[in-house]
């Protein structure tokens, strides 16, 4: 058998039944990789070949694949309880408990099974809740596949750059009542709701804006949005669907000191199980389940999946262990530094990004706040640079911008291995 055969095997019986041979366009490698195992922080393919995984399940493996303490978890929950779908179950009450518990916005908490479910939901709290319609996202901010949310950079003063709409077949009657604005610019936002007064249900944003890679959100950012959402009732949301738990338990609002009205995770919460957390004030969420002012029909057969909520919990309990992210802060603070000297040494117009275990290299240089500074990155370059690390086996997402992640199972010796790889990938895309 050829070196390669087995995942040309499987991309040719995929690209026969999968729709877009894939299971979303932003897991396209361009390469033909067919996955049929993890470990920790690598990856085999279908013919034996090892990656190092800097994708992380799109994050979700803060701990590294197949944990032993999360595999052992599920695997003891999935012996005495699978889908009930009435009533509630204990393992629902216990995730709840420890949610409100970590998280200081969380005063009463629902579950779902996505970072999309859980920002639909969201906003939809938040109109019933307000009465309002309007919505403001941030350019370049990505919170989810749903039509209130699915676009990227347009702005009511027309769109200033690319990914915009996210897709076709997306009611258009939805999306205009969501307004783009620059990230990191809380006038925007103070100029818009006073031009549009009783309009606006919710502003959504996310903490660090790791859509973009990580563009971080200004103190006076975050609480400014704070204080003009109080002033105009509009329904703060921070969207810790990646931040969450990937960064601190509490998520970025216990970093920040900002506490949100509503907040959303999914992600790292679960380590790869399926899982979305609405969590919040106790009058904005009592609209879930009739009981409040608002009222929201919060439905999902895969509500509170056993298997799920066990890989949760486990994981809180991993990552509550002492030093958790200090040491994942540490292993960031190892690839920046590491990709900054690379920089530095090819004379490169590249600096390091990142925040906590997030990181990336964007192929410019000078500061930059706000989605619109980022049009200075050198796409081609950034994406050939991604297609060579995957040609070098190491995992990532193969677009300009995009964050690339570490988990509790990579080591300062896998990072040095990678960055020598790294180090050898742009020496020959520059010469
Ligand atoms: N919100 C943010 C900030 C995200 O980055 C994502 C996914 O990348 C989502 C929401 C949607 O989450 P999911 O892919 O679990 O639906």
């Amino acid at each position: 058998m050829n070196v390669r055969d087995g995942n040309l095997a499987l991309a040719a019986r995929a690209s026969k039944v999968m729709a877009g041979g894939h299971l979303s366009p932003s897991r396209k490698l361009g390469a033909s990789i067919a996955f049929t195992r993890a470990s920790g922080c690598y990856l085999f393919d279908a013919d034996g070949n090892r990656y190092t995984d800097f994708h992380c399940g799109f994050g979700a493996n803060v701990l590294g694949h197949c944990h032993p303490a999360i595999a052992a978890r599920v695997h003891a929950v999935s012996h005495d309880i699978d889908l009930i779908g009435a009533g509630i179950t204990q393992l629902e009450v216990e995730t709840c408990e420890v949610i409100a518990r970590n998280i200081p916005c969380a005063e009463l908490v629902s579950l779902c099974s996505s970072g999309s479910e859980a920002t639909f939901h969201a906003l939809r709290i938040a109109r019933a809740f307000t009465g309002r319609k309007k919505v403001i996202k941030f350019q370049g901010g990505y919170h989810g596949w749903h039509d209130a949310v699915a676009m990227n950079v347009q702005s009511e003063s027309g769109a200033i750059g690319r990914y915009d709409p996210l897709c076709d077949g997306i009611m258009e009657e939805t999306a205009r009542h969501t307004i783009v604005l620059p990230y990191n610019d809380a006038g925007a936002v103070e100029a818009y709701l006073k031009a549009n007064p009783g309009e606006v249900a919710a502003i959504i944003v996310e903490p660090i804006a790791h859509n973009i890679g990580s563009v971080i959100a200004t103190d006076a950012f975050l609480s400014d949005l704070r204080t003009i959402t109080r002033e105009q009732e509009v329904v703060l949301i921070f969207d810790e669907v990646i931040t969450g738990f990937r960064h601190a338990l509490g998520g970025y609002q216990s970093i920040c000191g900002v506490t949100p009205d509503l907040a959303t995770f999914g992600k790292a919460a679960g380590s790869g199980y399926p899982i979305g957390i609405v969590a919040g004030r106790r009058d904005i969420m009592e609209c879930v389940g009739r009981t409040g002012k608002g009222s929201v029909f919060m439905g999902g057969t895969f509500n509170g999946t056993p298997s799920s909520l066990a890989a949760v919990l486990a994981t809180i309990e991993e990552l509550s262990k002492q030093g958790t992210y200090e040491r994942l802060s540490a292993l960031g603070m190892h690839m920046r530094k590491g990709l900054d000297a690379i920089a530095l040494r090819h004379g490169l117009e590249a600096q390091s990004a990142g925040f906590g275990s997030v990181w990336l290299l964007y192929f410019f240089s000078g500061a930059y706040s706000r989605y619109d500074d980022l049009l200075r990155n050198d796409d081609a370059l950034d994406l050939a640079f991604r297609q060579k690390m995957i040609e070098h086996r190491l995992i990532g997402q193969p677009l300009p911008l995009k964050r690339l992640y570490l988990s509790l199972a990579h080591t300062p010796e896998v990072l040095d291995e990678s960055l020598g790889v790294i180090d050898s990938i742009l020496e020959r895309l520059i010469a």
